[in-house]
């Protein structure tokens, strides 16, 4: 089968790799209908983050079961699935509170890579999830969004306790940022600000619900949020990002009292002590747990309540993987959907 391969920063190519099987009798084998490149792809691409050897990429995915293990009984072959980027049992005592991304026989998909055409899900009966049907065309994009920036964007948006009344700021402009948006309004948020100096993204946000939008960034973004807000700061702030400046932004225009979700995977973070301890923030975050989300997220895809497919702002075959890379690198695309 054919499947992207990052042999070194910036040097993205599709390869014949050994086509999967099964090997766990709980593994399930798809057909990968569409997957995508994810803003943490990018941390290795841009050599940020240290790469051994040449890696097979991708957590995303979403597609058509061909074959299921010994021990797979939920799961059939010929089903649509959309599945979390992490691999979880959804039964041990983790997985049942909710937090399946930290589930004890967790797997993260990144080390099987679903930028390719066929995929092994491990613990295929707690991973997947099948739609009611196979979706129509249009409906593809939003159920692969389900399956990591929305999922992700969810799962921050609940974690910074995001509801009826509330003012809710997000701090990043990438597809996880633009899917907080779009759960901030369905969670009935009174008032949505996001952070964007970029005008495509801009639109999008506006799209999904945002009233807001703030360009500065820093100490002066935290000062725009804070006359926003009456002074006060938001009730409940978004971090998509992952970086020093976004934490502090983050955590800076959260008030009092209020709760912050971070879902932006933290690159050479450190928070001071004391400023923490004089926040009074709540502060909740960390991979998400996406699988705890996905039925009632296809629900409101099937039904066509969500579109969060607008965030692919770009489609390429799969053997183009590498323009997708690039394009999402220098910003030029939201995010890139790659086709088997
Ligand atoms: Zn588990």
């Amino acid at each position: 089968m054919r499947g992207v391969v990052l042999h070194a920063p910036g040097d993205v190519r599709v390869e014949d790799r050994p086509d999967p099987t099964i090997i766990e009798p709980t593994d399930a084998i798809i057909r990968v209908t569409a997957a995508c490149v994810c803003g943490s792809d990018l941390w290795p691409y841009r050599g940020v983050e240290k790469l051994d050897g040449p890696v097979a990429m991708g957590h995303e995915y979403v597609g058509v079961v061909e074959e299921v293990g010994s021990q797979v009984s939920t799961i059939r072959p010929g089903q649509f699935v959309v599945g979390s980027f992490w691999a979880s049992d959804n039964t041990c005592e983790i997985c049942r509170s909710g937090y399946q991304s930290a589930c004890i026989h967790r797997l993260l998909m990144g080390t099987i890579g679903t930028q390719a055409e066929y995929a092994r899900i491990p613990l295929a009966d707690g991973t997947l999830v099948a739609t009611p049907g196979m979706p129509d065309a249009d409906l593809v994009p939003s159920l692969l969004a389900a399956s990591d920036v929305l999922g992700t964007g969810w799962f921050a948006t609940v974690a910074a306790q995001a509801g009826p009344g509330k003012t809710v700021a997000v701090v990043g402009d990438g597809a996880v940022g633009l899917c907080a948006v779009l759960a901030a309004r369905q969670l009935g948020a009174e008032r949505i600000i996001v952070m964007s100096r970029h005008a495509a993204r801009q639109d999008l946000a506006r799209r999904f619900g945002a009233t807001d939008i703030v360009t500065e960034r820093g100490d002066e973004g935290v000062a725009r949020i804070k006359e926003l807000t009456g002074g006060l700061g938001a009730h409940s702030v978004v971090e998509a990002v992952g970086t020093q400046e976004s934490m502090t932004q983050a955590i800076g225009s959260t008030r009092p009292g209020g709760h912050m979700g971070f879902v932006g995977v933290s690159h050479d973070v450190s928070l001071p002590g004391d400023e923490l301890f004089f926040s009074l923030v709540h502060l909740h975050g960390g991979p998400a747990p996406v699988r705890q989300y996905l039925p009632e997220l296809i629900d409101l895809i099937w039904n066509r309540q969500i579109d969060p497919g607008q965030v692919f702002d770009l489609t390429v075959p799969l053997d183009q993987a590498a323009e997708a890379y690039r394009a999402m690198d220098e910003r030029r695309a939201i995010k890139a959907l790659l086709l088997p």
